[in-house]
């Protein structure tokens, strides 16, 4: 790496100790910039990977509710804005208890090159708490989110801050938090939050999309080498809104889902998941994933613990959490002849399971890119929001698909610009780090 990125790589991490998550996504964009340091050096003299670095704002706040016991409970709850240099801030909130401010910091900073990637006009930012909601009743659900946004709401507006969905925050909790600030403001801003419901300013697709794009995006990537989804079989991890989504679609181009797992095991159906049954019980009862295996039939495997990376398949879209996907992961899957990797969660490969990959030649869509479909169907909300308009399914599918082509070309364009052809790691992180940087230079010392 260059000695300047490599210099100012350390001084981030010693600013921000412990947060290894978020160490782990600055390397990977600091790696991938090297040419464009090279040939750019007005971006390390204006001080831009600098800023970049360090978020424009943080916010840590106090969580109280309580239980259906009376029991009080105290949990934290953190946004961060990141980067405004194309729009206002804009990412997902993560209820889950690994969620501390290193997690929201790599999160954040990821969004800040997705967003970019969409082309779309949204700056980064992520929230989040170490709330757990597994096993709480709606009631519960429902006084912890009013109590998130009671302190929220200040910092956030349509113009300033859109949070959305993420690993355990999906419809029902976006209406409790999206209630809650019209409650205090008294404005029905609906461009504050996206993910909302389809009769109060949702858009359709937003459900879908970030699996059905992390699928489009495999789709294409395998066109550039004569293939398609059609015929492949399809390992899928997690069993949450991406998950479905993304087996949706691969079913729906040809592909046969034979796997999908959740924090306790993972299922291996050969004969291509019911996703009707896999729905039911995942959202309708949220239920487990072992509930599956003894409901569809003596054929489906269900293995508790272990990795779901052990079976064999030629298209992986991991789908699951960071880090779920580690190096002997990434070897079997290598071993096991894998054409194409589309990550539809953030960062679910580790730092060296992306380079055992990047270096093998297959197709390896990082998340910043595959996973981007989601937030860009968010700025389509937005979008109608706007205009207090709302399309119809097939448009805004449309939409989405232009925009994940789109966003899968200039992936392909700018690694060939910069001497990595075929590296997506690459032209997914330069082509979104470019257009940031540019509008930084253009917006002066801020
Ligand atoms: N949480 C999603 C992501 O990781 C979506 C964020 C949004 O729609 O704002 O991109």
């Amino acid at each position: 790496m260059h000695a300047e990125l490599s210099a100012l790589r350390d001084e981030v991490f010693a600013r921000n100790p412990g947060e290894s998550e978020f160490h782990q996504s600055v390397s990977e964009v600091f790696e991938a910039l090297d040419p464009v340091v090279d040939r750019h050096p007005q971006y390390v003299e204006a001080g831009i990977l600098h800023r970049l670095c360090e978020p424009e704002r943080q916010i840590i706040f106090r969580v109280p509710w309580a239980d259906d016991q009376g029991v009080v409970h105290v949990n934290r709850g953190f946004r961060v804005e990141f980067n405004s240099a194309l729009g206002p801030y804009k990412g997902g909130i993560r209820f889950h208890p690994s969620v501390y401010l290193g997690i929201v910091k790599f999160l954040g900073f990821e969004q800040i090159f997705k967003n970019s990637l969409t082309g779309m006009p949204i700056g980064g930012g992520k929230g989040g708490s170490d709330f757990n909601p597994a096993g709480r009743s709606d009631g519960e659900i429902m006084r912890f989110c009013q109590s998130f946004m009671t302190e929220l709401h200040r910092h956030i507006g349509e113009h300033t801050d859109v949070p959305a969905g993420d690993i355990g925050v999906g419809g029902r909790e976006i209406g409790y938090m999206f209630g809650q600030y019209k409650r205090l403001t008294n404005r029905f801003e609906a461009g504050v939050l996206t993910g909302k419901g389809l009769t109060w300013g949702g858009s359709l697709v937003r459900t879908e999309a970030t699996g059905y794009g992390a699928v489009m995006f495999a789709d294409s990537m395998l066109r550039t080498r004569g293939e398609s989804m059609d015929g492949q079989r399809v390992l899928v991890s997690g069993s949450g809104n991406v998950a479905l989504h993304a087996a949706e679609k691969a079913a729906a181009l040809g592909a046969t889902v034979v796997t999908a797992s959740d924090s306790k095991g993972y299922i291996v159906d050969e004969k291509g998941l019911d996703l009707e049954l896999l729905k039911q019980i995942k959202e309708v009862e949220r239920g487990r994933i072992s509930e599956y295996a003894e409901r569809r039939g003596g054929h489906v495997r269900y293995v508790e613990g272990g990795s779901v990376w052990d079976v064999p398949g030629t298209v992986a879209i991991p789908s699951a959490t960071q880090n779920e996907l580690d190096d002997d992961a990434a070897k079997t899957l290598l071993n096991n002849g894998v054409k194409a990797v589309s990550e539809g969660a953030n960062m679910p490969s580790t730092e060296a399971a992306t380079h055992l990959f990047v270096e093998s030649g297959i197709l390896f869509g990082p998340g910043k890119a595959a996973n981007a479909g989601g937030v860009a169907t968010s700025a389509l909300e937005m979008q109608q929001n706007a205009s207090r308009d709302s399309w119809n399914f097939d448009y805004t599918h449309e939409r989405l698909e232009q925009i994940m082509r789109d966003i899968h070309d200039r992936c392909v364009e700018t690694a060939e610009e910069y001497g990595t052809p075929g590296n997506y790691v690459a032209g997914a992180n330069i082509a979104g780090f470019i257009k940031v940087a540019d509008a930084m230079l253009a917006q002066g010392l801020v």
